[in-house]
């Protein structure tokens, strides 16, 4: 700021009011103010103005009009060539009018002149609630929506002037006006030419994520209905969301042939299986980065010596993947909680006579993983697993053959593990056991 003497008289008038924060190059402020998108813009103006409220704004245009000099009106700064500040005038930097009012009806909010999209998006998606919005967080709503407003959600609802209702302005005269049909016409396409506007009344819409039971859903029946490839494994799994808000679900996927064309047609249809499913993780291979992948992920202590099930099912039914989908809705327990689908197909599920194996038929054993990082959730965690399993089993889609590696001694019933080979099995134990010395052995044969 000069001495008075020098001092525009614009300037000179608005020190005179304390309440109004009016920067000028000498002030501290103005490195971090002046800058916009693209900072290369030479222009120099005579001060930044930075009202509050639309009576401000109204004091800076009349101070403005009562001096003769010229303003520009800034918002977001992300005018790809600057334009928000122009020479020798006075701007108004509207980024501390950033109020952001829902209705009550959820059909509308009221946004300050100076609200950037980012905070409008943030704001309603904690309501679930939606609005068309451009690429970039930090775009001022109002100069996004009046010029236009392109967006991902424009095919849907509209562009941003679409969702222009109703604005406040403060005209040339400084007056501050509700703008009728006309103007609101102006507004919504050649923005901010008819005035400052100070608030603006727009549309939302209800925005719900995919439900998850939904999601697992979609997903087995989809896979179900799927031709399969001998090459093409895949396991379903689930995990927490980082933040422990809820549950991902997710699906390993190994190809084991050269033809990765093949390789990638075959994901593009599980991927469509997914709502918004990302493949990016998905590359190329050998057997040993995928079991260290895998271990990267797995905890390497865990609690829970009660809380692991199996279950398997010659295919996962809808009424399974509604059990799976309903557990998923509730919130997690620990971070080492997790499922995993292991399914037998091609030769793993062809009957052999020189092996006692018993699940020989098409299946998928589901892995409940309830086990836990932190002791403390040991309890409930084993609770909510076995509550899991029970459900599972309610469906009556179980298979009675289990895997017996990962299934509880008690819910494991010999006679049905191996089927038609328990009496071979039995009369082995007899044979090569007769004193019970390795009765302490899964599967249990002997009670
Ligand atoms: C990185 C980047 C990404 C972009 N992405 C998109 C996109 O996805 N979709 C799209 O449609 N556009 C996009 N744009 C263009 C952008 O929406 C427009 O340039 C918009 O005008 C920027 O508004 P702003 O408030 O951020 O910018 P500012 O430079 O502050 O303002 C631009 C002009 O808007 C007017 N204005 C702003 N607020 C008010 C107000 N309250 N009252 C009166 N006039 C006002 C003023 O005339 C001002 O000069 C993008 C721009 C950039 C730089």
């Amino acid at each position: 700021m000069g001495s008075p003497k020098e001092m525009h008289p614009l300037l000179a008038d608005l020190f005179k009011r304390p309440d109004l924060e009016v920067l000028t190059t000498s002030s501290t402020a103005w490195a971090d103010i002046r800058p916009t998108y693209v900072i290369d813009n030479p222009a120099r103006p005579l001060a930044i103005a930075r009202p509050r409220n639309a009576s401000e704004v109204s004091d800076f245009v009349h101070a403005a009009r009562r001096h003769g000099v010229k303003i520009s009106v800034r918002g977001g700064g992300h005018d790809v060539f600057g334009r928000s500040i122009a020479e020798g005038c006075l701007v108004i930097d509207m980024r501390k009018m950033k109020t952001i009012e829902i209705a009550q009806d959820r059909e509308t909010a009221t946004l300050g002149g100076g609200v950037l999209i980012g905070d409008v998006i943030e704001t309603l998606a904690s309501q679930k609630l939606t609005t068309p919005f451009g690429y970039i967080p930090t775009i001022g709503y109002a100069g996004w929506a009046m010029m236009g407003g392109y967006g991902w959600l424009a095919p849907r609802f509209g562009l941003g002037v679409d969702q222009i209702q109703r604005a406040r302005v403060v005209t040339w005269q400084g007056d501050i006006i509700e703008a009728d049909s006309e103007l609101l016409k102006g507004i919504r396409g050649a923005g901010g030419n008819f005035g400052i506007v100070v608030e603006l009344g727009i549309k939302i819409y209800p925005f719900e994520k995919a439900k998850i039971q939904a999601t697992v859903r979609k997903y087995f029946s989809g896979y179900n209905a799927m031709t399969k490839s001998p090459f093409g494994a895949v396991s379903p799994f689930w995990y927490p969301k980082r933040d422990m808000s809820g549950w991902m679900f997710a699906v390993n996927f190994a190809w084991s042939s050269p033809d990765m064309k093949a390789g990638r047609q075959y994901l593009g249809q599980l991927a469509a299986l997914g709502d918004a499913a990302d493949t990016s993780l998905v590359k190329e291979m050998t057997p040993t980065e995928l079991i260290n992948l895998i271990v990267s992920w797995t905890p390497g202590r865990v609690y829970g010596f009660e809380a692991c099930n199996g279950v398997s099912f010659a295919k996962v039914t809808e009424r399974a993947a509604d059990v799976v989908g309903e557990f998923l809705a509730k919130l997690p327990v620990d971070s080492a909680n997790v499922l995993l689908i292991h399914e037998m197909r091609g030769p793993s599920a062809e009957p052999d006579p020189g092996s006692c194996f018993g699940a020989r038929l098409p299946h998928s054993v589901m892995e409940l993983v309830g086990i836990t990082i932190n002791p403390d959730n040991v309890k409930t965690s084993t609770q909510r697993y076995r509550e899991l399993y029970g459900a599972l089993h309610g469906t009556g889609d179980a298979l009675g053959v289990t895997y017996a590696s990962l299934t509880q001694t008690r819910d494991t019933d010999t006679s049905q593990l191996f089927g038609k080979e328990h009496q071979f099995v039995m009369d082995l134990k007899n044979k090569y056991d007769p004193e019970g010395v390795f009765d302490n052995t899964e599967p249990r044969l002997r009670p």
